[in-house]
């Protein structure tokens, strides 16, 4: 009897072994799973943004099974993204589905974030965002990681709390929504004059390009629409944009100073040299001490690494970010030339050794070009290293004036906003944007922009 209840409680362990291991295998790697009967090697890229989604476009899918991680569904094209927070442009107009760009198997874009990285194993733990507790590994032969980055707050207090940030479609949105309800409660009976100066008041930290489009798109929507749906209130609308340094200081002396006297020629916009020191719900200190009461404060001041970036175990640099070598393949910590293989990294999470880039689109979708050709070619050693070459920069200033600073032209004014157009208009991604934007642009010509407000 008893070696009967020994053999068979040793069977049952077998089993459950047995049935242990097979979940582990099945669940450890649903992907591994698919590349085994595909015989393509696996990719899997994280994020949807400029780098990544470059990558995408260029990766040769008959080479790779090619899985997207990303907590965000689609592409955004940045430039325009200002244009949206006062409703020049309608949110959707500058999005693009990823999964238009033609995935093998619905399972192969994950609607997740990566949240650890072992690439001794080459496996990469995900968190779903839609349901937190969903958390699951999956494992690669190549990774390409493309995360960008945070706003930085630079520790200010009340910066996170109460300020506006400005680099996802979810931004621009509650940036609209709140000017729209200041503007709102400002007409309202028993609001005081000095609530609705206050409320009136919208204060941008941080004159770089962001900084900048969103004053000039607010500037315009306070001459367009505010001037002739709020009559009372035109006058009352008060920027303050303010900054520590010179404002645009990548451009061009000559196109810096006419943009800084166009902006300081504007009646009620105000540009401060300063910096802030702290944020509260009604109001921003600087640190000469002076408190300037406001309804809206959009912090736009540059950037910090995401926590996957500051999570992993490789080299960065002195602001964070991933460094690689000049093939774009991510280094090993530590005092060494080596590269971690098969992990690449571009786009604003990263830096080239010894090339320092800005943090631009335009460098983040050459990036990942480079990255999927050097895949394609199965990372064959005749690739050169990357190298970037700069297109130049544009920036909208408003009033239909604009900057552009290219290496062939210097040019500004009215003839540079039409450039500033055309040459957004061809780099949209798409058929369907190439069509929505402009005819939004038509809209908001014709009819003027949408004031509605719904949460
Ligand atoms: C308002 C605005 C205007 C701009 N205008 C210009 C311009 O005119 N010209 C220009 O050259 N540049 C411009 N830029 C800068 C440009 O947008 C960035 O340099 C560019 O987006 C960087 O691309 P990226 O792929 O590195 O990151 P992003 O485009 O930020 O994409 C990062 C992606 O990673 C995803 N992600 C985040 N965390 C995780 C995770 N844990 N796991 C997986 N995925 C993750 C994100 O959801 C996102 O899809 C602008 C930026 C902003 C905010």
């Amino acid at each position: 009897m008893a070696s009967n209840a020994c053999t068979s409680n040793m069977l049952k362990c077998v089993k459950r072994n047995l049935f242990s291991y097979f979940i582990q295998c099945c669940g450890h790697s649903r992907a591994q799973h698919s590349s085994v009967k595909s015989g393509r090697k696996q990719l899997i890229i994280l994020g949807t943004g400029w780098s990544s989604y470059s990558v995408l476009k260029t990766i040769d899918k008959t080479i790779y099974d090619v899985i997207v991680v990303s907590p965000r569904n689609h592409f955004l094209f940045t430039p325009l993204l200002c244009s949206t927070t006062v409703g020049t442009l309608e949110f959707r107009s500058i999005i693009e589905p990823v999964r238009n760009s033609g995935f093998r198997q619905s399972a192969h874009f994950h609607l997740s974030r990566a949240v650890g990285l072992d690439t001794e194993e080459k496996t990469l733990v995900c968190e779903s965002v839609l349901k937190q507790s969903l958390r699951y590994t999956l494992s690669y032969d190549k990774l390409v990681i493309g995360v960008g980055s945070l706003s930085n707050t630079f520790g200010v207090p009340g910066v996170s709390e109460h300020a506006f940030f400005l680099k996802e479609v979810a931004d621009a949105r509650r940036i609209r929504n709140r000017l729209l309800h200041n503007i709102e409660l400002a007409v309202q009976p028993r609001i005081e004059e000095s609530e609705a100066n206050r409320l009136l008041h919208i204060v941008i930290v941080g004159g770089g390009p962001t900084g900048i489009e969103f004053g000039a798109e607010v500037y315009d929507f306070v001459e367009q629409d505010v001037a002739r749906l709020y009559k009372q209130q035109k006058h009352k609308v008060f920027v303050t944009l303010i900054e520590s340094n010179q404002i645009l200081s990548s451009f061009d002396d000559r196109l810096r100073s006419f943009a800084t006297k166009k902006i300081k020629e504007r009646a009620r916009f105000d540009l401060v040299q300063s910096s802030v020191v702290e944020v509260t719900e009604m109001s921003v200190k600087l640190k000469d001490g002076k408190v300037l009461p406001c309804g809206l404060v959009v912090w736009s001041t540059g950037l910090q690494p995401r926590d996957f970036t500051r999570s992993l175990h490789v080299a960065t640099n002195n602001r964070g970010q991933i460094e690689t070598d000049s093939y774009l393949r991510v280094k090993t910590s530590g005092d060494t030339t080596d590269v971690i293989p098969d992990v690449f990294a571009i786009g604003d999470c990263a830096d080239i050794e010894n090339q320092p880039l800005p943090t631009t689109a335009q460098v983040a979708e050459r990036e990942g070009r480079y990255v999927a050709k050097f895949l394609n070619s199965n990372c064959s050693s005749d690739t050169k290293p990357f190298k970037f070459v700069s297109s130049g920069m544009m920036t909208y200033i408003g009033g239909y004036q604009a900057l552009a600073d290219t290496p062939e032209i210097k040019l500004q004014g009215f003839p540079s906003w039409v450039l500033w157009r055309s040459a957004y208009l061809t780099r949209l991604g798409s058929w369907r944007l190439r069509m929505q934007v402009p005819m939004d642009w038509m809209k908001t010509l014709v009819f003027g922009r949408d004031i509605s407000r719904f949460e």
